[in-house]
């Protein structure tokens, strides 16, 4: 072995091993020397070294003492919240939402701005995108330059190299990223939106302590991601779940194939079906969210709402059976606008619906819940992609 290969080995070895102690701190909360020893498998002088630095370097700090049954109280380790500041950013299809976030994803200022109906054009959502950063900076007298990143999440497939297919806004092929990463003072993230969701969801909300849990998020668009709790991560998307198809032959889809899943439980699939049905009302003119809203007051009474609520809760369920067979997941999230609006309503009909169509041996240990992070966990979720940077390299920024 060189002498260079021996201390790249070393550097390596200390990273992996501040990563291991920072990521356990960051994603289950405080801890004593000796809980990371166990989570982590380092030795006792490993861990006391690591936290020495990481002590010194500003991103954990000493947080009191617990008493230890009998012996001498331990001290308590925690991550420290104005260590840095991090924006997220959620490109839903009516608007763009920013979020400044300190180092533990506490929210510190947001901005909103909404997206004129039809097609967006990719340079006025970078321009949005950047004005948002600069107002929830200035909000919060902080410097745009010194943030961890800014993380964003868009409703398509992400490539690589930042390239965005999103066929709900007519995109294909639309380098968002090299368009918008010149305009940002610090580095750029981005995901899928339903990836970004899953990840909050796993690190903050519902899915958090899942083996392996499927976040769905419903809105006029339909995605879920998968995430499994080992990493902290979110392994993989199924974000195009919406587009499977659930009845041959079936409803229209704006993706030109007919039957998927979104044809029935997207936002404007369901209030399409309210509306041809006898009896339905006209919910009024008004962006989705605000119709979806009307539509559930009325479901409180038999009748054509009701049934819509039935008729989706039953599809929704058909949806989830299909990914239980698929992936065996311990634990599904409903997320996303809708399914903060409709969750209430429609979960017992969905477990229910789950049940009948899943396999038993499968849907037996599958729980179906509602996330918790409310409107703003797009956000929150792509703020968690600087962060989740940060904490694979061992806190170490200037990615
Ligand atoms: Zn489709």
């Amino acid at each position: 072995m060189t002498p260079d290969m021996g201390r790249t080995t070393t550097r390596d070895l200390r990273r992996r091993n501040r990563a291991a102690v920072l990521t356990r701190l960051y994603l289950h909360g405080p801890a004593s020397r000796f809980d990371l020893q166990r989570a982590t498998g380092l030795s006792s002088a490993t861990v006391s070294n690591v936290v020495s630095d990481l002590v010194a370097d500003g991103l954990v700090a000493e947080a009191g003492l617990l008493d230890s049954d009998g012996g001498r109280p331990r001290t308590l380790l925690r991550v420290r919240p104005e260590h840095a500041r991090v924006a997220g950013v959620d490109i839903g299809e009516t608007h763009v939402q920013v979020g400044l976030f300190d180092w533990t994803l506490e929210t510190v200022a947001t901005a909103t701005y909404p997206i004129a109906a039809g097609p967006p054009d990719p340079a006025v959502l970078a321009g949005l995108v950047t004005a948002g950063v600069e107002e929830v900076t200035a909000k919060a007298g902080a410097d745009p330059g010194g943030l961890l990143g800014v993380g964003v999440g868009v409703p398509g497939a992400v490539l690589p190299d930042g390239v965005v297919h999103a066929p709900t806004f007519g995109w294909s092929g639309v380098p968002f990223g090299a368009l918008l990463r010149p305009r940002l003072a610090a580095p750029l993230r981005l995901d899928n939106c339903a990836r970004t969701l899953g990840q909050a969801e796993m690190w903050r909300g519902a899915a958090r302590g899942a083996r392996r849990a499927v976040v769905a998020l419903l809105a006029v668009g339909v995605g879920a991601a998968v995430a499994t709790g080992s990493s902290g991560g979110v392994t993989s998307a199924v974000s195009e779940w919406g587009h499977t198809v659930v009845e041959a032959g079936g409803a229209p889809c704006r993706c030109g194939s007919r039957g998927c899943l979104e044809a029935y439980i997207g936002a404007e699939a369901v209030l399409a079906h309210y509306r041809r049905l006898p009896g339905a009302r006209n919910l009024g003119p008004g962006d989705p969210e605000r119709r979806i809203a009307a539509l559930l007051a009325d479901a409180a009474a038999p009748g054509p709402a009701a049934d819509t609520v039935a008729r989706t809760a039953e599809y929704l369920g058909i949806g989830i059976a299909n990914l239980v067979n698929l992936l065996g997941p311990d634990r599904i999230v409903l997320s996303g606008w809708l399914g903060a609006a409709l969750g209430p309503a429609a979960l017992p009909a969905v477990r229910d619906a789950m049940r009948r169509h899943a396999l038993d041996h499968l849907a037996g240990g599958t729980a179906v819940e509602l996330g918790r992070l409310g409107p703003d966990a797009v956000a929150l979720g792509a703020a968690t992609l600087p962060v989740h940077e940060v904490l694979t390299h061992g806190g170490r920024t200037g990615l």
